[in-house]
């Protein structure tokens, strides 16, 4: 069963600007839990820098030889360009990212409000599947007693359980 672990800081939000502080802060021996709600690594790596430049460069490119003497004009391939933005963006999928902050010694947590996520740290649960499974079936925990603990709405939990196809 997951223990309780104190963490020293809870960085709210895994885009660049949290990024960079869970890697300042895990390099200098703290204990960190990071918080996302979505993807780890934000709006840049999967919505905004990332495929705004992939998708930009290949008609700059074409726009480039249109305007050289003795070059072809190349042709838009649409669905090259959409398979290497998908790749750029990693298909939309931060495993990689998660086991990465989880082998420095980071709790990941993933949640939306900011109480139910900083609790979540707090308790040390980087997996809450796995945490609502030990608690439930080890234990045999009833909803009120996991709100209780976690600090959340009846209609979450019971949403999560359904998630977990646990029962109630
Ligand atoms: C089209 C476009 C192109 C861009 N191109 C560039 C570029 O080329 N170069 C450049 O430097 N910048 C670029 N930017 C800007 C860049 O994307 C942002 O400056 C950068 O992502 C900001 O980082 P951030 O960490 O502050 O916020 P974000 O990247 O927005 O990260 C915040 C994270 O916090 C999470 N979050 C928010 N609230 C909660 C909560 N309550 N609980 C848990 N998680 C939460 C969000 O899910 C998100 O992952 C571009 C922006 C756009 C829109």
């Amino acid at each position: 069963m997951t223990q309780p672990l104190a963490v020293d800081v809870i960085v709210l939000g895994m885009g660049p600007g949290g990024e960079v502080a869970a890697a300042r802060l895990l390099a200098a021996g703290k204990r960190v839990a990071v918080v996302e709600r979505e993807l780890i690594g934000g709006e840049c790596a999967y919505w905004a820098c990332i495929p705004s430049k992939t998708l930009l460069r290949p008609p700059e490119a074409k726009s480039e030889a249109t305007r050289a003497a003795g070059v072809a004009t190349p042709r838009l391939d649409w669905p090259q360009v959409a398979a290497y933005r998908d790749w750029m963006t990693r298909h939309l999928d931060d495993r990689a990212q998660v086991r990465s902050y989880q082998q420095k010694g980071a709790l990941v947590v993933r949640g939306s409000q900011p109480r139910r996520a900083a609790r979540l740290a707090e308790l040390g649960l980087a997996d809450l599947g796995a945490y609502l499974r030990a608690r439930h079936v080890a234990q045999g925990w009833s909803v009120r007693r996991m709100r209780a603990e976690l600090g959340v709405s009846r209609r979450w939990l019971v949403g999560e359980l359904a998630r977990l196809r646990l029962r109630s």
